[in-house]
This record gives C-alpha cells, structure tokens and sequence, in this order.
C-alpha cells in the first residue's frame, strides 16, 4: 500500500489538537494570517531557534550574535529601499472586496490549466500581469472578476509618541537584516572580529501579508533567523562563499532537521525576479503539502546596503585591509529564513500515519522534540506505582526534557506521545516494585525493552546521543 501523502488539514489538525499551533484571538473569531504557538509548539520552536543558534553561531569562530529592535529609526526603511520597493501586487474581487495576491491567482491558474510553460508570474511586471489577467479571463477564488494590479507596501506602519502625523511615523521593521547593517561600526568597533565574518540574529519580522491559507507558512508576524557575512571583495570570491553557505544551509536541514533531499530543491532567481540590489539569489525550496516554496533564501547583496545606510546617516560603515592600505565597503551574503517556515517543515517531514499500527507518530529528530522521554505509573489509582514513578520522574526532570503522563490507559498514553514525537516512554509496573526493573518504549519502532532502572540515565544517554556526562554528572 502507498503511504498516505500528508496534506495541509493534517498537520493544522494535529497541531491544534495536541497544543503545538493555535489560531490568534480564536475567541473572536480569529485574526487572518496570525497564529499562536502553544505548549509544545513553543518547544519545538525554541529548539529550531537553539539549534540554528548552536550551528551557526556559537560552532563557528567567525559568526557573532544581534539582538537589535524591532522599532529602527525611520530613515533605515528610506535608506534600505523599503518604503518604496517592499510592493506586493494585489488584486480585490469586485464582489467581495477580498484582496489577493496577482501573482499567485496568476500561478495557481497556470497550474490548474497546465500553462507551466508560459511566462512565471515572478517574471511578469506589474503591467503583464494585468494584461495577463485579462487575457484568460482569470477570477478571484470565489469566482468573480477581480480589479487591475495595483501594489501595496508590505511595512507595517505605527506612531511614536503621542502624537500622529509624519512625523511620528515609524515602521515595525519587515526584515531584521536592517538591524544588523546599521549596527555594523558598533560590532566591528566593539570586538575582534575581523573580515570575512557575519553577524546573526533571531527575531520577529512583520509584513502586511494578504494571502491566508497557508497556515504558518506566510503570516502577519514571524521570525527571522537571518545571516549578514560580510567580506571584502578583493580578496574573497563570492562565488566560493555563496557555495559554502549554500551548503552549510543544506547540512542544517538534511543533517540537523532530518528533511529527505528529496524533498529539497535549489531554485535560482531569474534576473526580473532578483532583487535590484542582488546580484545572484537562490531559494532553498521544500515541498510543503501545497507544494513547492521557499524555506530559505540566500543573496549576494554586494555593498548596497552599507553604502545606502552611509549616505543617510553620513557616517562611515566601512573596513581596512589588515596592511592599512586600503579603504572598502564590505560587500555581503545574506542567508535568510523564516523559523516558522522551518517549523511547519519539521512537522510535515515528519508527520508520519502508521497504518500497520493504527496511530499517528510525529518522528522528530531527537534535538527537536518537546519532550524526550515521558513517564508512567501503569496504574494510576496504585500509591505504591505512583511514588516509585515519581522517583524516576524526578531524577529525570532535571537533566532531560521528562514529561509525565497517569491519565487513561497505557495504551492511550503512547498514542499520545507517538503524536507529540516523544522518542521513549517509560513504565514502572508491578515488576518495578519487586525488582527496580522497567519498560523504556521506542516510538518509531515501539519495541519494549527492560532495563534496571538504575540503568535508565545511561540507556537514554546513549540512544539519544547526548553528552553522558552531563546526564550522569
Ligand atoms: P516569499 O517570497 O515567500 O514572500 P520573501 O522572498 O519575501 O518570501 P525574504 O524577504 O527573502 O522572503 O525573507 C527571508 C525568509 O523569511 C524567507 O525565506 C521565509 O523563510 C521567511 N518569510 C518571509 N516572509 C514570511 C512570512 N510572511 N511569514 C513567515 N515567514 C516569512
């Protein structure tokens, strides 16, 4: 039998069901392309973050850390060339005034009608996809005529202060790279790093996104995780350092995350889709339920974005050969992804139905899973079961991310946990009382195996490939 392919109202079930993702402001009815992390979801997005942190920063000697605001002085959106080019094209149905991306009612009818081969809508001007439009009489989703393409600016406007006004404008920042090029005097003054060398931060983004239905995949607010790795260009190929980045970013998530190659594609931008300031862009894309997107792009932005910050600000954001001979300023690659992005990978990768079993299991990679081992009392109505249960509990609790579970049946207890991605589980029964013995259950093979439960510390220590001394202390 085929395996069942996983779609979209898959995950969105799971993860409401077990507390990993909840629609914003649900009591009200919702609020589009907005989502909430909950129990475990904040888990497993916190061990994506740490590990991206791990790899890329604290493992490499030649990458610091940022944490800068969200709010920046208004002039970095000017400089950056946000405020007049961070443009979606949109259209509103005339019926119902929903407004939807041009470009992708344009796609998605190329798909429907099998026209791949006409030209992409990332390669179209605002005009063609217009004319487009027209030509094959394309509809909004409900069916109804749709108005002409205009653009809209994606920046998120608020005020400062009290008072409104121009004056007051300022922008929650649509990309957290901003925070790191006009920081660039304060980290190269301020430490030893010397060129090549980046910078990266973790942060929230926001973009007035008008597409919904993508779950976490496009929302009003995410996370970045985003890269700035200046070099001078002289003495740097960037050819050579866009393919080592491009392979650090594919080791991440083949290797850390566990996503099949398969899965993964390279996709390089053509030069109408580039970026003005971009010389070359790649998009690591996956193939996410509702097909094939970004995860994670990366671009060799040259030296426009210092040289843009230095002639709005007027100070200097350059470097000097180690010899003082020279004056530059650094060029730089940029990889940037999306956490949540990463998130809604991980869970569909691996989202696993086991039909042979009849349960669902979520095969997370040990690093990411919310809990690494969960501990049962067979019984819960036992004293006896329970307090030598809650020994072993807290012996655990301490060193390794340890859940407990007495509610329902065993057999309901597991089903739980295969769902949540916890890789063991742990009964103390009858047995334990007479001989200090226990059952350690694996998720993805759900074999049983019996071991002193003197024993446990070590046995996990060495399936889930951790340090054993600092398990075992
Ligand atoms: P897209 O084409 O999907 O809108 P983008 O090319 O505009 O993405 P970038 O500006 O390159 O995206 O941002 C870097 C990364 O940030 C993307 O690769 C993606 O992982 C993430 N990202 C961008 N917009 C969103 C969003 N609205 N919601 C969640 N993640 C996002």
């Amino acid at each position: 039998m085929q395996p069942k392919t996983t779609t979209l109202d898959d995950l969105v079930s799971l993860a409401k069901r077990r507390g990993f993702v909840f629609q914003t402001s649900s009591i009200y009815g919702g609020l589009a392309n907005s989502y909430d992390y909950g129990p475990l979801g904040t888990e497993l997005l916190r061990n994506i973050k740490n590990l991206w942190w791990q790899k890329f920063i604290h493992q490499r000697p030649d990458m610091v850390g940022l944490d800068s605001q969200i709010l920046l002085h208004p002039k970095t959106w000017m400089a950056s060339g946000h405020t007049t080019a961070f443009n979606d094209p949109l259209v509103e149905d005339l019926t119902t005034q929903k407004r939807y991306r041009a470009d992708h009612l344009i796609e998605e009818w190329q798909e429907k009608n099998n026209q791949t081969t006409d030209t992409s809508p990332e390669d179209m001007s605002v005009k063609a996809m217009d004319e487009y439009i027209i030509q094959h009489k394309i509809v909004s989703p409900d069916g109804n005529p749709v108005s002409a393409v205009k653009v809209f600016n994606l920046l998120f406007e608020t005020s400062i202060g009290v008072v409104t006004g121009e004056k007051s404008k300022i922008y929650l920042r649509g990309e957290t790279a901003q925070g790191i090029f006009s920081n660039f005097a304060n980290i190269s003054n301020s430490t030893r790093m010397q060129l090549p060398f980046g910078v990266g931060q973790i942060g929230k983004s926001f973009r007035n996104e008008v597409t919904t239905g993508q779950f976490v995949f496009r929302t009003l607010e995410f996370e970045q995780a985003e890269i700035e790795y200046f070099f001078d260009p002289e003495t740097t190929d960037w050819q050579t350092l866009m393919e080592s980045w491009k392979t650090a970013m594919w080791e991440f998530v083949t290797k850390d995350l566990h996503i099949a190659a398969k899965n993964l594609r390279w996709r390089k931008h053509t030069d109408t889709e580039r970026s003005h300031y971009s010389m070359d862009t790649y998009d690591l894309d996956y193939k996410f339920p509702f097909g094939w997107k970004e995860l994670w792009g990366i671009a060799y932005r040259t030296d426009y974005d210092l040289k843009q910050h230095q002639e709005y600000s007027g100070e200097t954001l350059q470097a000097t050969t180690t010899d003082n001979t020279r004056r530059f300023t650094p060029h730089v690659i940029e990889p940037a992804v999306g956490i949540n992005r990463l998130f809604m990978m991980v869970l569909a990768e691996h989202y696993w139905e086991d039909t042979e079993r009849s349960r669902t299991v979520l095969c997370l990679p040990r690093q990411l899973s919310p809990h690494s081992v969960a501990v049962f009392p067979l019984a819960r109505n036992k004293p006896e079961l329970i307090a030598a249960a809650k020994i072993i509990y807290q012996e655990l609790l301490g060193k390794i991310p340890t859940t407990w579970d007495d509610r329902s049946n065993i057999g309901k207890r597991y089903l739980y946990q295969d769902e949540i991605g916890t890789p063991f589980c742990i009964t103390i029964d009858y047995q334990t009382l007479e001989d200090n013995t226990v059952t350690i259950r694996n998720r993805d093979t759900t074999e049983q195996t019996r071991i002193g439960s003197n024993q446990i510390l070590e046995y996990l220590a060495k399936k889930l490939d951790l340090a054993e001394e600092a398990v075992l202390g």
